[in-house]
């Protein structure tokens, strides 16, 4: 059977389910990366366009290695040319890992008795938050088991407590989830606490092995949790996070299928996702998978870039489960979003800050320990801007990642110039003197390449108020 572009065997109905998992198989059987075809796909992404996900399921299939450096240079010139120096940075605050289901995969499932569980009280949650304040995290995101513990009303409570929370200059100014799937009015309750971005991975979306993986719990429910980005956007929450756990199936059908849900979202709500995300399975107390469907670094690396290129204008998001290489290399090809300082132990970041990982505490192995400032350093070094930049969802500018991409000026204007007022923050509060240093050249020189002499003027000013004290500046 030949498919025309974008028709789908099945319609893009809200509330509905949106995989066909044959006509994504038909659909990667059917592409063929003919030189010229893979050339004019990657020019298409360059123009800044969405690709199809025939057009995708042609780089998918790459396998010439000239073909696959042509793929990785053009995710490296999209970065380039489109999102700039900015890295944006955040740390994963683990709530709670009580949870009634048993995916095989995580060291939190409810048959692995070795797990040692807790739920951060008060107390626990205020100090790790000024914990991670201390060290100048500003962006959030909180993590929970699925579990009657972690209602929507418990998040939500959770959600404001956090931002209640300032030691000093510090304060967190953008709280991320990752929790369970809730119905409507669930999702109406947290999203009613000021959230920024909703995250929730289907882990896999082929159903076979969905099933295998999820062997009971509420999480066995497939549709239901495929469907819950669209209770979250009735719900009122537009700032969505999609994702896939890479090891579980073949990864080329992950990477369709995460293009799917983009446009199955786009289709019914008009809004694609802010962030996905894909996370590699790691080590964790209790692993119970074979291998067969391991993805190698080589692998991983380029699904990374054929992401970036078929859907330019979504954020990106690499986690600490991956080593500094496999990080070094994946930023060039546009991720926008790295965690750092990252401890997954649940209070760890106020009770055991120098102790290594433990996994009867812990969902699974992280392989990048380095601290913020060590990360935000080779950033530095690597002439990136790291930013803790909160703007576009405090002023209510939704949909930015698609603004940075799309709206000429967009990142020099606003960008650009907060990452600059966030970082001088985070030199004067918090960074070791050799990081300062290299951290003021930084931004000395970014701001002499602002054009605009008037623009440059306002930037220089805001930066010197912020020497002066003043916090909290931005465009
Ligand atoms: N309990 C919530 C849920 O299942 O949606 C929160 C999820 S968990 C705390 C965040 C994500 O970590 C999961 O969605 C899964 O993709 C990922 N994860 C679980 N076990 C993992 C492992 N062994 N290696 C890497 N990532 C894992
Ligand atoms: Fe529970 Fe989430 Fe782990 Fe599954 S991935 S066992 S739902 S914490």
């Amino acid at each position: 059977m030949k498919f025309e572009p974008q028709q789908y065997r099945i319609p893009d109905v809200s509330m509905q389910p949106f995989i066909d998992e044959e006509e994504i198989h038909d659909i990667l059987r059917q592409a063929i990366p003919e030189k010229e075809r893979v050339k004019a796909i990657i020019a298409k992404s360059l123009d800044k366009q969405r690709l199809s996900l025939e057009e995708t399921a042609v780089l998918l299939n790459a396998t010439d290695p000239e073909m696959i450096g042509w793929i990785r240079q053009g995710a490296r010139q999209l970065k380039e040319r489109v999102y700039g120096k900015r890295i944006v940075l955040f740390a994963p605050l683990y709530v709670g890992n009580y949870c009634s289901n048993n995916c095989r995969y995580c060291g939190f499932k409810a048959s692995n008795k070795s797990a040692i569980r807790k739920t951060l009280n008060t107390d626990e949650l205020i100090a790790n938050v000024k914990a991670l304040e201390e060290h100048g995290q500003k962006r959030l995101i909180l993590v929970f088991g699925e579990h009657r513990t972690y209602s929507a009303e418990f998040i939500a409570e959770t959600v404001k407590l956090v931002y209640s929370v300032k030691k000093d200059h510090g304060e967190i100014r953008r709280v991320n989830i990752n929790a369970a799937p809730f119905d409507i009015e669930g999702f109406k309750t947290i999203g009613e606490s000021g959230i920024g971005t909703y995250q929730i991975f289907q882990e896999t979306y082929h159903r076979p092995t969905y099933k295998i993986c999820h062997p009971s719990g509420k999480k066995a429910d497939y549709d239901y949790r495929l469907t819950a980005l669209d209770r979250a956007m009735e719900g009122g929450i537009d700032d969505v996070g999609i994702g896939a756990l890479f090891g579980l199936y073949d990864w080329r059908f992950e990477v369709l299928a995460l293009l799917r849900h983009v446009n199955h979202l786009e289709a019914c709500y008009n809004v694609g996702p802010h962030t996905i995300s894909f996370p590699r399975i790691q080590d964790a107390l209790d692993y119970d998978l074979d291998d067969q469907y391991q993805v190698s670094d080589e692998e991983f690396t380029r699904l990374v870039a054929i992401l970036r290129l078929a859907v330019p204008y979504t954020g990106l998001i690499l986690t600490a489960r991956e080593p500094e290489h496999i990080r070094r290399e994946v930023l060039a090809y546009g991720c926008s979003q790295i965690d750092a300082g990252t401890k997954l132990e649940i209070g760890a970041y106020a009770e055991n800050p120098e102790v290594d990982q433990n996994l009867t505490k812990e969902q699974f192995k992280i392989n990048d320990d380095r601290t913020l400032n060590q990360v935000i350093d080779e950033l530095i070094e690597n002439d990136y801007i790291p930013s803790f930049c909160t703007a576009c969802y405090r002023k209510g500018r939704t949909g930015q990642h698609f603004m940075e991409f799309s709206v000429p000026g967009f990142i020099k204007k606003f960008c650009t110039p907060n990452a600059l007022f966030t970082l001088a923050e985070y030199i004067i509060d918090y960074a070791t003197p050799e990081t300062a240093a290299k951290g003021w050249r930084l931004v000395d020189q970014s701001i002499d390449e602002i054009e605009d002499e008037s623009y440059r003027n306002k930037v220089r000013d805001r930066v010197e108020r912020i020497k002066n004290g003043e916090r909290d500046l931005y465009f």
